[in-house]
């Protein structure tokens, strides 16, 4: 078949890689001149690492990142640890691998180089033209591409082609986003091995997470985040920086390491989140993968991993069907559940960390901080920090990989 896939993120390099080996004709067009990465560092989760083995990129992308065992999280007053969640709670030796964006992106992009498949940048896509029997797509310079058996959007939360979907819906902002940096990692009091988060309520939450290097030969990084909500930003660049330290190292003394390294605002990137989930991610010729499908707050860490997951997924189901429609109806069942479990805990959880709420906050602290040691609760929330709640693999034709190998 002919498929052109809209966006060069890990969604899209995922599922031309994908499709490429299926045997397809591919061509992925990406808005940017060259295609690039945006943003600090992200999780790679038991899900997503099971994604990149079967594309046969694990140990391309292993180095490069930092073994995640834990994810510790305490309250910047008291100092209670109120989020404590191990992988190894959930038996077989599971564990994620923090990367740079930069990491994930270099290693799916020159696969599809090596692949030699077709590439069209600085072509941003603006709708499809669906008036003929295959789909066409229209560039915001108002050239056509195709006809096309299928089109793949995978052009993020604010993708233009997800209009198209059956049942189209768009993000509904979240009150609170995040300023995002990538410094050099410091070791000092700092757990190569965790990502390390401190609250205060839900107002403040800082973190600090470990993301292997950007360049094979690159210095070791970290992400550091401080959430906000974005109408506030331009009041905290005003209040000025050294003001936003000194906030920042009262409730974390130990970060000084990390703001040591920002001299100017523009080293922090704001972050907008938002949440949507398309009921069906498909419609006549297309379907939508990744954040264009669904998108949320990074809270649970999931994104980039369902974006591979829905790759995968798209391809097996394109294998077996007998045409594109069954497949497309196939693709949009084999992802519902897991889909929704996770956008649906994402929605729940983000306003215990995220929000203006004191009560949330109160009930994290206390109840859940102590619900969090009693079988099988730390089981459960391994699980669900991995992605494997709701059977991700078997209905997409995939196998966990075996941990205790690598
Ligand atoms: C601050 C932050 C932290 C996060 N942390 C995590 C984490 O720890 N773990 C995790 O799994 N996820 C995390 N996420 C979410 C994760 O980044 C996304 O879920 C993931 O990048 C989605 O991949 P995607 O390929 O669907 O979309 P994107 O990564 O958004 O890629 C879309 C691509 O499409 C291109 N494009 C857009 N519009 C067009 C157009 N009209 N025409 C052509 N090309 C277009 C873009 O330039 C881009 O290359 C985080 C997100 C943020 C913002």
């Amino acid at each position: 078949m002919d498929i052109a896939i809209a966006g060069a993120g890990p969604a899209g390099l995922a599922a031309a890689l994908f499709l490429d080996r299926a045997g397809h004709r591919v061509t992925v067009f990406e808005r940017f001149e060259a295609a690039q990465p945006l943003g600090s560092g992200l999780i790679l989760q038991p899900t997503g690492l099971t994604v990149l083995a079967a594309l046969g990129l694990l140990d391309a992308i292993v180095p490069r990142g930092s073994r995640i065992e834990r994810l510790h999280g305490s309250d910047a007053r008291s100092g209670r640890t109120v989020l404590d969640v191990r992988y190894a709670a959930w038996r077989g030796g599971r564990f994620g691998l923090s990367v740079h964006r930069a990491a994930l992106f270099d290693v799916l992009f020159d696969a599809v180089r090596a692949a030699d498949i077709g590439l069209e940048t600085g072509t941003e896509i603006e709708a499809l033209d669906v008036t003929g029997a295959r789909p066409r797509i229209v560039t915001a310079t108002g050239r056509l591409f195709g006809p096309f058996d299928l089109v793949v959007d995978a052009s993020g939360a604010r993708s233009k082609l997800k209009r198209h979907a059956r049942r189209p819906c768009e993000p509904r902002p979240l009150a609170y986003g995040a300023f995002w940096a990538s410094l050099d990692w410091r070791g000092d009091g700092f757990d190569p091995h965790a990502l390390v988060q401190r609250y205060d309520k839900a107002s403040v939450m800082i973190g600090v997470l470990p993301i292997g290097r950007p360049r094979p030969d690159g210095e070791a990084q970290a992400a550091f985040f401080w959430s906000l909500k974005p109408a506030q930003a331009a009041a905290v660049r005003t209040a000025g920086l050294e003001a936003w330290k000194g906030r920042v190292e009262r409730l974390w003394p130990e970060t000084r390491a990390y703001l040591d390294q920002i001299a100017d605002f523009d080293q922090l990137t704001l972050a907008r989140y938002g949440h949507h989930t398309l009921k069906v991610p498909a419609g006549r010729g297309l379907a939508v993968i990744g954040d264009a499908a669904h998108s949320t707050s990074p809270q649970l860490g999931q994104g980039a991993n369902m974006a591979l997951l829905d790759a995968a997924a798209l391809a097996h189901a394109l294998d077996r069907a007998r045409d594109v429609a069954a497949a497309l109806d196939s693709y949009c069942a084999m992802r519902r559940w897991h889909v929704r479990t996770f956008q649906a805990l994402s929605a729940a959880l983000t306003p215990f960390y995220q929000s203006d709420s004191a009560a949330m906050p109160f009930v994290r602290d206390r109840l859940v901080a102590t619900l969090a040691h009693i079988p099988p609760v730390p089981q459960i929330l391994a699980s669900m920090v991995a992605g494997t709640l709701a059977a991700p693999f078997r209905p997409i034709g995939l196998r966990e990989i075996d941990w205790r190998a690598i």
